[in-house]
C-alpha cells in the first residue's frame, strides 16, 4: 500500500521561504492568518489526513456500487467525510457570514493538495461543494445565497457541477438539457446529464446539482444557456429537505481509477429548478465555478506527484539490488534510478510553488485594497490556470508511471499501491477541460487577452529577478536563455494565431509544456536562492542539487518544445482524415 506523509517542511518553505505568504495578513480580514497560525492548520490537516483519510485510499479503490437508484460509497468515507465538514475543513476558505472559516484560499489549496494524496477520489466531494458555493456565491439571489451557502459551506449539503452530456463533452455549446420557465417562477428541467461527479450518494442531507440548460427561447450554442440549481430533496417550508426532486441516478460509471468517486448519469424528468443569474449567461457563471475548478483539479495532480515522489524515494532507500559503483547496494545509488527520483522531485517541488503562487494571487484578486494590484493578481491567475491545470497532471502521469519504474516489476503489483496512482492520475489530464483545451485557452486567451499583458508580465518579472551574483549563475544563465526562447516562440504564436491559426493550435501543448517549464525554471532560481540561507544544511543541499538536476535536465527541454511549436504543420493538416 502506497503511504502517505504530508510534506510539512517543503510546504512551509514554499509559503514562507518562496511566496512569502506571511503578506496575507495585510489583506482585510486575514489579519488572524499569521504564518504560525497556518502552520498549525496545516499540521492539524496533515494528522487528520495521514491517520484517518490514507489509510481508506487501498479500500477505496474497489468503489462505490450502485443499488436501486441509490450510489454507496466506500467504506469509511461516509464518517471520515462527516469528521471533515464537523472539523470545517469543507468551508475552510468560504465566508464567515456563511458559517464557512474565513481563511485564506492559499491555505485551501495547501490542504487540498494532502487531500489528494492521502485519498484523491475523496477530494471530489468537498472540493465540488466549494466550487458549487463560488458559483451560487457570485451570481446567486440574496434569497439563494441565505438558503444554500450556510449549508455548503458546512458541507452539511454537497454540490455538484452538471455540464457534460453524451453529445457535449469539451463543446459545452452542445448542451440540450432543457429548462422550462413555470408560472411560480421556477423551472421544469429535462434532460441527461452524464459522468456527474459526486451526483449521488448518501453522506449529505441535500446534493445541491449546479446545472447547465437551455432556456426554450435561447440562441444556439454556449450564447444561449443559462444555470440552474436543481436541488436532490425540495426544500419544506422550514428549509429542510422534503420531498425527493425528480433528478436520478440511473447509473454509475466503471472507471480506470478513482473509484472512490462516483461518477453518475443523472436524469431530470420534471425535475424542478431555480434559474441562477441572468437567462442565456450561464457560460459566464459557469466559469466562475470553472476556473476555481482548474486550480483545485491542477492541486489535485500536485497531491498525486507528491505521493508517487515520496513513495519512490523511500523504496529506492530501502530495496537493496546489485551493486553500484558507488559501493551502495540499495536502488537509490543507482545512477539511473537517481535519474528518475530527481526528476521526480523536481518536477514536483517547482509545481508546488507554481500552484500555491496561484492560490496566493487569488487571495490577492480578491482581498487587495489597491484595485491595481488586485488587477494584476487576476492576470496572473488567469495567465496561471491553464498551466497549473494542465501541468501539474500531466506530471502526475509521467510521476505514476516512473514511480511504478522505480518500483520495478513490484510496481505493477497491486499490493503497493502505486499503479493505483498512475490509474486514479489518468482522469485529471481529462475533466475540468481537457489538457489540450487548456493549451487552447492558454494560446488562443491567455497570450492575446489585454494585447499580451498576461505573458508580458511573466517575462518582466523573471528578468527582473534573474540575479549576476556567483552562487545563482548556474541557473541565472540558463534560465535567461529559456526565457528568451520562450518570448520568441509567444510572439511568434501571437503571430501564428492571427494568420496561421491551425501552426498555433497544433503547437499548443508543446507551447503550454515549454511555458510551465520556464515558469518552474523560475520557481527553481527562487528556491536555490532562498537555500543559500537556509538553516539546514541537508536539505539546502537537497534543494542546490535538485536545482541543478533541473537546469542540466529539465529546462533544456524549453528549447526543443519552442523548435517544434514554430515548425509548420501545412503538411501534416493535408492528411485527409480516410488517409491516416
Ligand atoms: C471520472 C469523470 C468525472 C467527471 N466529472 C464531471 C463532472 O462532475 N461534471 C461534468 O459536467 N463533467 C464531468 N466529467 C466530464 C469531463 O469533463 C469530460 O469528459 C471532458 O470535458 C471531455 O469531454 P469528452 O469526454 O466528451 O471528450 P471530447 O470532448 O470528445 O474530447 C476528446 C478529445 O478531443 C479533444 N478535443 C475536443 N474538442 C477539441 C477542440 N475544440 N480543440 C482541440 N481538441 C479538442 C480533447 O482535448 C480530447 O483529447 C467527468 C468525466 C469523467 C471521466
Amino acid at each position: 500500500m502506497a503511504r502517505y506523509q504530508a510534506p510539512l517542511r517543503e510546504i512551509n518553505f514554499v509559503l514562507n521561504d518562496i511566496l512569502d505568504a506571511g503578506r496575507l495578513t495585510r489583506l482585510p480580514g486575514f489579519s488572524e492568518a499569521t504564518p504560525d497560525v497556518l502552520s498549525g492548520l496545516v499540521e492539524e490537516a496533515a494528522r487528520l489526513l495521514e491517520e484517518q483519510l490514507a489509510p481508506l485510499s487501498a479500500k477505496s479503490d474497489a468503489g462505490c456500487t450502485f443499488q436501486d437508484g441509490e450510489v454507496i460509497v466506500p467504506e469509511g468515507f461516509k464518517p471520515f467525510y462527516k469528521l471533515y465538514r464537523e472539523s470545517g475543513w469543507v468551508g475552510l476558505a468560504q465566508k464567515t457570514e456563511y458559517g464557512g472559516q474565513g481563511l485564506p484560499y492559499t491555505l485551501g489549496k495547501v490542504v487540498e493538495e494532502m487531500v489528494s494524496s492521502a485519498n484523491v477520489a475523496f477530494t471530489l466531494y468537498p472540493a465540488l461543494t466549494a466550487s458549487c458555493f463560488e458559483a451560487i456565491e457570485a451570481n446567486g439571489s440574496e434569497e439563494q445565497k441565505k438558503i444554500y451557502l450556510p449549508r455548503l459551506a458546512t458541507g452539511e449539503w454537497t454540490g455538484t457541477m452538471c455540464m457534460t452530456e453524451p453529445q457535449a463533452g469539451s463543446d459545452i455549446g452542445a448542451v440540450k438539457t432543457r429548462a422550462y420557465p413555470q408560472a411560480d417562477g421556477r423551472y421544469r428541467l429535462e434532460g441527461t446529464k452524464i459522468f456527474i461527479s459526486s451526483g449521488e450518494h448518501q453522506m449529505a442531507d441535500n446534493i445541491v446539482h449546479f446545472v447547465l440548460a437551455r432556456l426554450p427561447d435561447s440562441p444556439p450554442g454556449v450564447k444561449g444557456l443559462s444555470t440552474f440549481i436543481v436541488p436532490k430533496f425540495l426544500l419544506s417550508t422550514d428549509g429542510l429537505p422534503g420531498a425527493r426532486n425528480t433528478v436520478r441516478c440511473l447509473s454509475i460509471e466503471h472507471k480506470m481509477g478513482l473509484h472512490g468517486s462516483c461518477t453518475c448519469t443523472l436524469t431530470f424528468e420534471n425535475a424542478k429548478g431555480w434559474r441562477v443569474g441572468e437567462p442565456n449567461q450561464g457560460i459566464h457563471n459557469m466559469f466562475v465555478m470553472m476556473n476555481m475548478a482548474r486550480i483545485m483539479v491542477g492541486v489535485q495532480g500536485l497531491g498525486q506527484c507528491e505521493l508517487a515522489t515520496q513513495n519512490a524515494i523511500r523504496y529506492a532507500q530501502e530495496r537493496r539490488q546489485g551493486k553500484a559503483a558507488s559501493g551502495g547496494e540499495t536502488l537509490i545509488e543507482h545512477p539511473d534510478v537517481r535519474r528518475m527520483l530527481l526528476t521526480m522531485k523536481a518536477m514536483t517541488e517547482g509545481a508546488r510553488v507554481l500552484a500555491y503562487e496561484t492560490g496566493l494571487y487569488v487571495d490577492l484578486s480578491r482581498h487587495h485594497p489597491d484595485a491595481a494590484v488586485r488587477q494584476e493578481a487576476q492576470d496572473w491567475v488567469d495567465l496561471n490556470t491553464p498551466l497549473v491545470k494542465a501541468f501539474c497532471t500531466d506530471a502526475a502521469v509521467e510521476l505514476a508511471a516512473l514511480a511504478i519504474q522505480v518500483y520495478g516489476g513490484h510496481g505493477y503489483i497491486r499490493e503497493h499501491g502505486i499503479e493505483q496512482i498512475l490509474r486514479d492520475s489518468k482522469i485529471l489530464c481529462l475533466y475540468e477541460g481537457t489538457n489540450g483545451i487548456q493549451a487552447m485557452d492558454l494560446v488562443r486567451r491567455k497570450l492575446t487577452q489585454h494585447e499580451g499583458r498576461l505573458p508580458r508580465r511573466f517575462f518582466e518579472r523573471v528578468r527582473n529577478e534573474i540575479p549576476d551574483d556567483a552562487p545563482l549563475r548556474f541557473i541565472a544563465q540558463p534560465l535567461l536563455k529559456a526565457v528568451e526562447d520562450l518570448e520568441a516562440t509567444t510572439l511568434w504564436m501571437q503571430d501564428a494565431l492571427r494568420t496561421r491559426s491551425e501552426d498555433a493550435a497544433f503547437g499548443g501543448a508543446d507551447f503550454l509544456r515549454a511555458f510551465a517549464l520556464t515558469y518552474l525554471g523560475y520557481n527553481w532560481l527562487r528556491m536555490s536562492r532562498a537555500a543559500l540561507r537556509h538553516a539546514d544544511a541537508g536539505f539546502a543541499k537537497s534543494k542546490r542539487v535538485t536545482a541543478e538536476f533541473f537546469v542540466q535536465r529539465l529546462l533544456p527541454q524549453v528549447h526543443a518544445l519552442c523548435g517544434t511549436v514554430r515548425n509548420p504543420t501545412q503538411s501534416l493538416m493535408s492528411l485527409s482524415a480516410a488517409n491516416f
